[in-house]
């Protein structure tokens, strides 16, 4: 990878085919994806209807612009309007991408109502939302910021979860708050129980958006298709990606049409956001999430592996603390080195992802069944059994 800017620090290793949850390298060795691409491969590898899809649409027709009607685009923003909150989506490319509209809607949103200087956006302790410029203010993470002379002008930080503190932050300059309903990045960083439904609650009153950053927990990965739906609640912005495509690049801002009445002709926009290719393929993912059964078994499989994972952290309670999350957005919490166990996780054959607050992360495709979860439980047994500690 010599010519590759090298903003990763890369492990080397690589791989040639994928079917279902499994990843196979040239010369044939198999690794569980816990990891899919980061929340990225909703439906393991090689997806006969995503296949399908996508190769029937790249014989028909793959770019034109959004100068025109675009067919598919339609279905798409049809499919999610139908199964969420939303009345109006634009589309993008990426997670950061779907952040920066959730952001230039929120303050557009003020802007046509009179309010020009409502352009505060409150934003979480231990939050991500990706590395542009304006994400890089959101996020929380000064380390990603150094360097890039970042102008975090516009963003209020303020505690994750705490509802009390969060309230004496709202003053006539604030135009939303952005959340994640469980933080990722942060390290699986689950809310007080009535969280959002406090932040809808204070929103409303006070007049500001309420904006979701649903990119890693969206498109079923707790076991609802938006994990805001476990609240009950209704935001008036969302941001998505990740999952959407199921490995096909896409992001989405999903909006009410009061909240993105802002949005006028010229105000936004995307050269590649939503083509026919993204939209087909992510159609095709979201019609396989809606599918009876499939979001119960996200559920299912997330509380076998809490469950089993708890036993493991009781058993090998020098190196693993805990472990936290919703469906299968999981978290085990470390005592060793996060960096160390996901290391040694794949000496045995299962791919998993480091995250903040010294927590590894699981994110399976979203089909597995009980045969991959046991294989999972029986690598991270094995692999903590090796693992001598002081
Ligand atoms: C990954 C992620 C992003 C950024 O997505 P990119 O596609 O990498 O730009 C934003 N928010 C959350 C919550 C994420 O997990």
């Amino acid at each position: 990878m010599k010519n590759v800017m090298p903003t990763y620090g890369r492990i080397d290793l690589s791989f040639e085919r994928g079917e279902g949850p499994w990843l196979y390298t040239k010369d044939n060795k198999r690794f569980l994806d816990f990891a899919t691409g980061i929340a990225v491969n909703t439906l393991g590898h090689s997806n006969k209807d995503l296949i399908d899809t996508l190769s029937i649409q790249s014989k028909k027709l793959w770019h034109t612009s959004n100068l025109y009607n675009i067919q598919p685009q339609e279905e798409l923003a049809e499919l999610i309007c139908k199964n969420s909150f939303g009345e109006s989506v634009f589309f993008c490319n990426s997670g950061a991408e779907s952040l920066e509209g959730t952001i230039k809607l929120c303050r557009k949103f003020h802007f046509n109502n009179g309010n020009k200087n409502k352009t505060d956006i409150l934003v979480c302790s231990s939050a991500f939302h990706g590395r542009t410029l304006g994400t890089l203010a959101a996020g929380d993470n000064e380390k990603h910021r150094e360097g890039f002379g970042v102008n975090t002008n516009g963003f209020i930080r303020v505690p994750f979860g705490d509802i009390n503190e969060i309230k004496k932050f709202i003053n006539k300059n604030t135009a939303a708050i952005l959340v994640e309903p469980i933080q990722g990045e942060g390290g699986i960083n689950r809310s007080p129980k009535g969280f959002l439904r406090e932040l809808r609650k204070i929103c409303s009153e006070s007049k500001i958006l309420l904006a979701l950053d649903e990119v890693q927990t969206g498109i079923g990965r707790t076991g609802k298709l938006f994990a805001h739906q476990w609240s009950e609640i209704k935001p008036d912005v969302m941001a998505l990606a990740k999952g959407l495509g199921g490995g096909f690049p896409i992001g989405a801002v999903v909006a009410t049409n009061e909240a993105a009445s802002g949005m006028s002709p010229g105000t936004h926009g995307s050269t590649f956001g939503g083509n026919f290719l993204a939209s087909s393929v992510a159609k095709s993912v979201i019609s396989q999430v809606i599918r009876e059964g499939f979001l119960d078994n996200v559920t299912k499989m997330g509380n076998k592996l809490l469950k089993e994972i708890d036993l493991l952290a009781i058993k090998y309670s020098k190196q693993i603390k805990g472990v936290r999350g919703k469906g299968l957005m999981i978290g085990i919490s470390c005592n060793m080195n996060n960096l160390d166990l996901c290391t040694n996780l794949r000496k045995n054959g299962l791919l998993s992802v480091p995250a903040g607050n010294n927590v590894l992360r699981l994110l399976p495709p979203l089909n597995i069944n009980n045969e991959h979860a046991d294989k999972c439980i029986e690598i991270l047994n094995q692999t903590l059994s090796n693992i001598k500690v002081k």
